[in-house]
């Protein structure tokens, strides 16, 4: 009976690996069609200044328009990327058309804003980046200044040099660099004072009002920032009570479903003409 159970048990299991593995590989050649015939999209969401009320910023946030399954989220398909390597063509399009989107609004008279892009692990270590980076500056005609590159706190503990190197060619540039997800990873102090860091972003698991925990570690990280002469912005900000609580500690910026959700370019021009 023993060796029966075992023998199903194994069956399922293997059955189930093998069932992944397909919907890895289907995927994998998906996500190589979408790029190729240009199925991605990019959603923007605003950043708001809690000073001026003005829009600052725009992340630039990917979405892969699937022709049957409609819109999926990065989360379901990004670290499927990461694993293929394929998210190093995927961010040279993310990036290539953010510089561009951002130089097109400007162009077409709207004041100017930063555009923020995510950066995986992969994308960040990649031979070449900071030239990459230039590079497309250049052929967009992109001023550096209004680009913002979002990177993790947990990219700084598999090497640090590369890491301070990097953040200081990109910053001779003249492009921001922000700490995503702030809060989430192990981040040390030691680092953050010496990285030519632009702003923290405190992750969205920190909002949660009700819990007088994450009220005290989002005060110490404004404060933080703010002592080593960063800007902060928080993230996921849903409510009128998270905002009025910002707001009295002080917060720069804000960005969340309250104020935005992230939204195509096409619909993103009504908002920016009226806030600006
Ligand atoms: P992230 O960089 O932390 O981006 C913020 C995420 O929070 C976005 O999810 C956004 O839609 C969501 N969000 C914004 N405001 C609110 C709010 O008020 N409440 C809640 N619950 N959520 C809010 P999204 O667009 O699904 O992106 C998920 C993650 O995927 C991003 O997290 C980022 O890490 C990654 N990602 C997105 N685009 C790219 C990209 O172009 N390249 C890379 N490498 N990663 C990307
Ligand atoms: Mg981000
Ligand atoms: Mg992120
Ligand atoms: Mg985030």
């Amino acid at each position: 009976v023993i060796k029966e159970q075992h023998h199903n048990n194994y069956n399922v299991f293997e059955s189930s690996i093998s069932e992944n593995f397909k919907a890895m590989l289907t995927m994998e050649s998906e996500l190589r069609q979408a790029l190729k015939e240009g199925h991605f999209e990019l959603h923007y969401q605003p950043q708001k200044n809690l000073n001026t009320g003005k829009i600052i910023g725009l992340e630039a946030l990917l979405r892969w328009n699937h022709p049957v399954k409609a819109y999926i989220p990065p989360d379901d398909f990004i670290s499927l990327a990461e694993k293929t390597g394929l998210i190093i063509d995927i961010g040279d399009w993310v990036l290539k058309e953010a510089c561009k989107q951002n130089k097109l609004w400007q162009d077409n008279g709207y004041y100017p804003v930063i555009v923020s892009v995510n950066l995986s692990a992969k994308q960040f270590h990649q031979k070449g980046l900071v030239e990459k980076i230039k590079n497309i500056l250049h052929d967009t005609g992109l001023d550096p200044s209004y680009l913002e590159l979002e990177i993790t706190e947990s990219m700084a503990m598999t090497n640090e040099e590369y890491m301070l190197e990097t953040i200081q060619q990109l910053r001779a540039l003249g492009v921001l660099v922000s700490i995503d997800d702030f809060g989430t990873g192990y981040s040390s102090l030691k680092y953050l004072s010496l990285f030519p860091i632009t702003k923290l972003k405190i992750d969205k698991m920190f909002m949660n009002e009700n819990q007088k925990q994450n009220q005290a570690i989002v005060k110490s990280i404004i404060h933080m920032s703010h002592s080593l002469d960063m800007k902060v912005i928080a993230e996921g900000v849903e409510t009128v009570d998270q905002l009025n609580f910002l707001e009295g500690e002080k917060c720069d910026e804000m960005q969340g479903f309250y104020f935005s959700k992230p939204l195509p370019p096409d619909k993103l021009t009504k908002l920016f003409k009226t806030v600006g």
